[in-house]
Order: structure tokens, then C-alpha cells, then sequence
């Protein structure tokens, strides 16, 4: 199964992100406060992908709309469902069932995950640590997490794309 994945983070305004996903038949675009960890949950989810029978979740809160993520490890990789609830003070432990269906796409685990670690890259690059921590405020850069699943991508998944060593 080939992959096609796009995934772009950008730090848009103060403790606010723009979080962009799409494959070849759909794209969705979140804009994502820093009430949660957003990026730093992202990547550990991914994480989670690379332990047994793996499945993950966690929210983006998007004041007041909760985002929620559904990673679950299959035979071809790793399916993402993206459900949307309105009221994130309402849905926090409503089942995945209540929500919208707002994104879903079953991508390899090595294309998924190289698309993120290089959003992820890009966005350090950008603004360096303190500059990433000026302006999503409430949490820094998530340098262990990054690293912590660059290294399991580049150990087990065969990955063909080019990585730049000297980061992060
Ligand atoms: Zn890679």
C-alpha cells in the first residue's frame, strides 16, 4: 500500500495553531488552542502506534469545539478517524459514536509518521524552541517526543524518504 499523506503545523497567533491534514480524496484544517498539548499529544499518539495491538486518542480543543483523534493500528498501517463534537466541556467522555465524522484515511504507518516528525521538524526550525514556547505559551516544544518518535520510525519502518540528520 503507497501512502499519500500532507501534514502541515503552523504556529498561527498567540497559543492558537493551524493544523492541516489530507490525503488524496479529502484535506481537513483545524485551528487549535493551547488549552491542550495538541502537538505534543499528536506525537505520542503516533507513538503508541508502534506497541501492540495499538489504539489511541486524544483531543484538540478548538474553544469550544473538541476535535478528537482515533488511531488504530491495522494490517496496512494505521487508521485515522477525526470526529468533531461542538462543545468540548459537553463530549470529553461521550463515545466516538456522538461525534461527526469530520476526516478519515488509512495511511502506512511510515508514511503517517514521516509526514508529522517533518511538519514537526519544520515548525523547530522555524521558530526554535523559544520562540515555539512564546508563542504556544502554556507548553514548550515537544523536543522528547519528536525525538523519542523519530527514533522508533527510523528503526522500524523502512522508511525511504530522505531524513535530515542533524535534526532534531
Ligand atoms: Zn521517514
Amino acid at each position: 500500500m503507497t501512502g499519500q499523506i500532507e501534514f502541515d503545523w503552523q504556529l498561527s497567533g498567540s497559543g492558537w495553531a493551524t493544523c492541516r491534514i489530507a490525503d488524496a480524496s479529502a484535506e481537513a484544517k483545524y485551528v487549535v488552542s493551547y488549552c491542550t498539548d495538541a502537538l505534543t499529544d499528536l506525537l505520542n499518539g503516533l507513538e503508541g502506534m508502534y506497541r501492540l495491538d495499538p489504539v489511541q486518542r486524544f483531543s484538540f480543543d478548538l474553544e469550544p469545539v473538541e476535535i478528537r483523534w482515533v488511531l488504530r493500528g491495522v494490517a496496512t498501517g494505521v487508521g485515522v478517524s477525526i470526529y468533531r463534537f461542538p462543545d468540548m466541556s459537553a463530549s470529553f467522555a461521550a463515545p466516538d459514536t456522538d461525534g461527526t465524522l469530520s476526516w478519515r484515511s488509512t495511511q502506512p504507518r511510515s508514511t503517517l509518521v514521516h509526514a508529522v516528525i517533518e511538519a514537526a521538524q519544520e515548525v523547530l526550525q522555524e521558530h526554535g524552541e523559544a520562540g515555539y514556547e512564546a508563542r504556544w505559551i502554556r507548553f514548550p516544544f515537544p523536543v522528547a517526543a519528536l525525538q523519542n518518535l523519530r527514533r522508533l520510525h527510523l528503526l522500524d519502518d523502512e522508511c525511504g524518504q530522505p531524513h535530515d540528520p542533524s535534526t532534531p
